[in-house]
């Protein structure tokens, strides 16, 4: 039987520094196909739909909900986000790895689904910095920002769901910590 492929599922608060961590992992194993996810949240500045992610309207979130077509989603910040089942099984049927960044919600129901799923949690260095970030990042309202900083404390408390938890501190050593997870669980490692 042709091996299933794995799921790496990261996760970290917004401002923490995923997004790059990921396209820099995705660059070292380009093999591995990141998972584009479908939100209800307005596109920002420079996100292109179909690549950042599939931007759908509420209706269109509850009705794939309904019928059953989502792996995974949840409530964000006051959007849906989720991973479209049939986008995901087509991947990981063929024996293609695939790179889910989602949230901690979204991180439980996967791992109930799929217990093989490896779990990395992205912290950032402070809660100091994270707010500089979000702030300097200036893509969102301050409004938007106290959100993001309110919901940050409650994913980090969970962290120690996650099998390994990386503190992007140093970029360049962020990078290496999570390219060498992932070196391992493909040689059979860990996960
Ligand atoms: P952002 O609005 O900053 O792009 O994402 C906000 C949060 O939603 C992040 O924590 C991100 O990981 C999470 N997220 C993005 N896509 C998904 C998804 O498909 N499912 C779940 N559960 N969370 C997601």
């Amino acid at each position: 039987m042709k091996r299933r492929g794995t799921i790496y599922i990261v996760s970290a608060p917004s401002g923490a520094g995923k997004s790059t961590l990921c396209r820099e992992l995705l660059k070292v194993y380009p093999d591995i196909t990141y998972s584009i996810s479908h939100t209800t949240r307005a596109p920002r500045e420079g996100e292109v739909p179909g690549v950042d992610y599939h931007f759908i309207s509420r209706e269109g979130f509850e009705s794939r909900i309904a019928q059953g077509l989502m792996a995974e989603w949840a409530e964000v910040h006051g959007n849906y986000y989720g991973t479209s089942l049939e986008t995901l099984e087509a991947s990981v049927s063929k024996g293609v790895d695939v790179l889910l960044d989602i949230d901690v919600q979204g991180a439980r129901q996967m791992c109930a689904a799929v217990p093989s799923c490896v779990t990395l949690f992205i912290m950032p260095p402070s809660e100091a910095e994270l707010r500089a970030r979000l702030e300097k990042r200036g893509t969102d309202s301050r409004e938007t920002i106290e959100k993001r900083m309110e919901n940050a404390a409650g994913e980090m408390a969970q962290r120690s769901f996650y099998a390994h938890v990386i503190v992007n501190d140093e970029l360049n050593e962020a990078v290496a910590v999570l390219v060498a997870v992932v070196k391992e669980c493909r040689e059979g490692g860990i996960s």
